[in-house]
């Protein structure tokens, strides 16, 4: 269910995911040292011929332009390496991964196109072929056969969860236990973020393993995951823009347009772990050794490429991005006769106040980086 309803919003336009992925292209950015030290250790012991075929996944890569961003980096520094090296440029081949409610149209039409002009001036000069696929399915499955794969990339994608946290939907006497709050919140009784943090611990544990399986030998993999910095953070301060919607859900219940019945059964489906919690999943699954990790943070009014005199537009900007995320699985909830007072009301109403702006301004979003190599 929340595989077919869980996707960006699809297509080109002003609400799109394509439009509005600037800060998700800051997360990657935090952590390309990361991508390039693996690439380099990668064609270091592959030691390429013109044979060579090297395989990348990019794991929740919705449609594309970030994806693209960091291929041209991937490929820039394999060629660097293999100059360095004396070595040939190996061929590459470049997996597309993404849940099937995903707009691969956008993705390999468009997108693909326009990242195809952009490099292919760089391409000819660094003699590189390089192939593309679209891989549909969940990353919590088997994507790819066995020992197929180089190196394996995902960029804010891991955080979601394969389900909403078992025992919050799935109450047998119709109790709901997070009735007061979308996600967890000081509002949330404490069993809420344990039954999230397990469904994060069962998930990402299988990711793992299937990771492992895919990976070559020499394989390696680096992850970048909306997290939380405090070891015991799990307030309004690790995800604020979570309470935005509580809010605004709670004032279209006021006005009779949203039924409180459907507020208090809905829950996001995402987690933000700690780093150690991440790197305790990791040890215990036991597949993977941990070669660096890094933690940063990202400031929500960092979004834009060109930051606007006028405020507003960074705060209409910012609720566009959580719009790209969250319409789909508002819509599938609650309809999309939501979206219209939602997105044009009760939101832009909220970041209008001048002490919604002064509370936010230093907004951040932290991000986990961690690389990995195949035990
Ligand atoms: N990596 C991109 C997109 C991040 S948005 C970037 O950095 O901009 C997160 C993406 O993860 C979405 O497109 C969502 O559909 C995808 N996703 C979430 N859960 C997934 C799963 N289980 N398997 C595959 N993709 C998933």
């Amino acid at each position: 269910m929340l595989e077919r309803n869980l996707h960006m919003l699809g297509g080109t336009g002003e609400s799109s995911y394509a439009a509005n992925s600037t800060l998700q292209k800051r997360y990657a950015a935090g952590a390309m040292f990361l991508v390039k030290e693996a690439m380099e250790s990668l064609v270091h012991v592959m030691i390429p011929t013109s044979e060579t075929l090297l395989v990348f996944a990019d794991l929740g890569c919705s449609t594309g332009a970030n994806a693209f961003v960091t291929h041209s980096s991937i490929m820039g520094t394999i060629s660097k390496t293999c100059k360095k090296l004396d070595r040939p440029m190996p061929e590459i081949q470049l997996l597309l991964n993404d849940l099937p409610g995903n707009d691969f149209n956008t993705l390999l039409g468009p997108a693909l196109s326009s990242y195809k002009e952009r490099i292919s001036e760089a391409m000819r000069e660094i003699g590189v072929s390089f192939y593309t696929a679209a891989v549909s399915g969940s990353f919590y499955t088997k994507l790819f056969p066995k020992r197929s794969v180089h190196f394996i990339y995902s960029c804010a994608s891991l955080h979601w969860l394969s389900q909403v946290p078992f025992g919050l939907s799935n109450a047998t006497d119709g109790t709901v236990i997070n009735r007061r709050s979308l996600w967890i919140s000081n509002k949330s009784p404490p069993i809420v973020s344990r039954l999230y943090l397990e469904q994060f611990q069962r998930d990402f544990s299988l990711f793992l393993k299937h990771r492992c399986e895919e990976l070559h030998s020499e394989g390696r993999m680096t992850l970048i995951i909306p997290g939380r910095v405090g070891a015991n953070a799990l307030t309004e301060e690790s995800a604020p823009w979570i309470s935005w919607y509580e809010d605004g859900l709670q004032d279209l219940v006021s006005v009779g347009i949203v039924k409180a019945a459907d507020v208090n059964s809905f829950n996001v489906p995402f987690y933000y772990p700690s780093m150690a919690e991440v790197k305790s999943i990791i040890h215990t699954e036991g597949s993977f050794e941990i070669i660096n990790d890094h933690a940063y943070e990202i400031l929500y009014t960092n979004c834009l490429d060109v930051i606007p005199a006028d405020t507003d537009k960074i705060w209409e900007k910012i609720i566009n991005i959580s719009r790209a995320v969250l319409e789909p699985l508002l819509v599938s909830h609650f309809g999309d006769s939501i979206i219209q007072p939602l997105f044009f009301s009760t939101l832009p109403k909220m970041y209008a106040k001048e002490s919604f702006k002064e509370k936010y301004k230093l907004a951040s979003q932290a991000n986990l980086a961690i690389s990995l190599k195949k035990k």
